[in-house]
This record gives C-alpha cells, structure tokens and sequence, in this order.
C-alpha cells in the first residue's frame, strides 16, 4: 500500500533521512521506532506531504506522494507530534470547523461527530473548551480530527509524548480499535509503547532502517 524508496532529506548539511527503504501492508499498525532525533518526523511529514524529500519517491496506492498532495490527503489522516488545536474553542465546534475544512456534507457532519465521539472516546467532553481538557483527551480530539473523512490510512507523530500512563493506555487502545480496519503508521521513542501497539515495529537509527519485524521477532534479536 505505501512504497518508500531511497528515501533523503537533508536540512542544509544535517542528513535527517539517509536512504530509508520500506513497504508498508495495508491493515497493519506499524510503529516507527528510535531516539530523538532519527528522522521519523521527517519521514512522516514527507509520507503525508508537508514536506518535500531531498531525493527518493514514497507511493501511497500507486500515487506519487509528491505530485498528488490532494488526493493524499483524503487517504491519509495526520496528527502531527504538536497539533494546533484551537485551544479556546469547544470540542464540538472545533470538531465542525474541520468537517467544514474537509468538505463534508452538512448532512453528514452530525452522525460524523457521533461516531467519531465514541471512537475515541470524547462524549463526556463534546461541550468543553479544548484548554480545559487535560493531554490525554487533547490528544483524543487530534485522533478525532486526523480521522474525520474516514481515511484509509492513519498517521501519527508521537501520539503518547507528555501522557501519563493511563492515558497512555487509553491513546493505545483508541489506536488499535481504528487499527482493526485501518493501516496505521504512529512513530515513538518508547520500545514498550511500540512493542504494545504494533503488529510490526521498524526501528530507525540515524536516518536508516536499523531492523522491521514482528515485535517477537525483535525481542529475539535483543
Ligand atoms: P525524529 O522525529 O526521529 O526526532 P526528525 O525527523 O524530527 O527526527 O529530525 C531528524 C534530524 O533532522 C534531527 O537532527 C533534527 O534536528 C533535524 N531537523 C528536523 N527538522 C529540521 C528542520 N526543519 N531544520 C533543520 N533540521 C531539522
Ligand atoms: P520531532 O520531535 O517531531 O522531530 P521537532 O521538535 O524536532 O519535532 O521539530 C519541530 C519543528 O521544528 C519541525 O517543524 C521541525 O522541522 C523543526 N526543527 C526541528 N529541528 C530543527 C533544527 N535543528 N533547526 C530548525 N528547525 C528544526
């Protein structure tokens, strides 16, 4: 389904992205896993196409990542590591200010909203003001936007960063949920997160695809 190959971006002289190659399956929940600094971020927001790569192509469903940013971003919803959230605004009129960004009918917004409220988990919290919210449910309601026209594929920049661990529990078992009919890509620095989440873990170091497998499979290696 998503294609990577020889993947670089630099910035100025700093290499972030050193040739990554990579396929990525439809259905599966991949975690991008390695420390501060390793190009995840980078590889992300050129998948999504906020960012333009150096050299080398990504193809999501046979679309050149480069030259069909309108139809990649139907099939993919992002929710960047520190997503703007409109922070005096409620949950709910947020929710339909980016129904209206995307383009739903006006019909379809209300059933949307109720879905998407008990996907992840934002009823009790339709009628507050996003700063009122603690991390955990501000991230719920980034989950809500990133999936409002029903994307085939879910990206995530380090979802749990700043989540106490019941959050963070909670973050996981929202994730796995869309995870049964979606492709999801989320990137973290936790091992443990990784290993909890994904059915398939791709570690990257320094730019590079240090190891990919199953999370059992890595744990043999270690
Ligand atoms: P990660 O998500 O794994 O932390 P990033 O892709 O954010 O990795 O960063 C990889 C490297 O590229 C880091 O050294 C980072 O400082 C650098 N970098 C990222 N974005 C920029 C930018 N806009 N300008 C300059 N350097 C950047
Ligand atoms: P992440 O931890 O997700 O990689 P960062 O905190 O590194 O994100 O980056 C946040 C923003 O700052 C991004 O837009 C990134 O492009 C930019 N950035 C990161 N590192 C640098 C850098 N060394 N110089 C300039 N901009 C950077």
């Amino acid at each position: 389904m998503i294609e990577i190959k020889d993947l670089e971006k630099n910035y100025g002289s700093t290499k972030a992205v050193k040739g990554i190659n990579l396929s990525i399956n439809s259905g599966e929940i991949l975690g991008l896993l390695g420390p501060n600094g390793a190009g995840k971020s980078s590889t992300l927001r050129i998948l999504t196409g906020y960012l333009k790569p150096s050299s080398g192509t990504i193809f999501v469903k046979g679309l050149d990542v480069r030259e069909s940013e309108l139809e990649i971003k139907k099939l993919i919803g992002y929710l960047p590591e520190s997503a703007p959230l409109y922070s005096e605004m409620l949950v709910y009129d947020y929710l339909i200010y980016i129904a209206n960004l995307r383009g739903l009918d006006s019909e379809n917004i209300e059933p949307r909203l109720k879905e998407l409220a008990d996907l992840c988990g934002i009823r009790s919290v339709m009628h507050k003001s996003i700063n009122s919210l603690s991390k955990g449910y501000k991230q719920r309601v980034g989950l809500a936007q990133a999936m409002m026209d029903d994307p085939e594929i879910l990206v995530l920049d380090e979802p749990t960063t700043g989540l106490d661990p019941n959050q963070i529990v909670e973050i996981r078992n929202i994730i796995r949920e869309i995870g049964k009919t979606k492709t999801v890509i989320f990137s973290t620095h936790i091992l443990s997160e990784a290993e909890a989440t994904c059915d398939r873990i791709v570690i990257i170091n320094s730019g590079v695809v240090a190891a990919d497998g199953t999370p059992a499979q890595l744990k043999q290696m270690m």
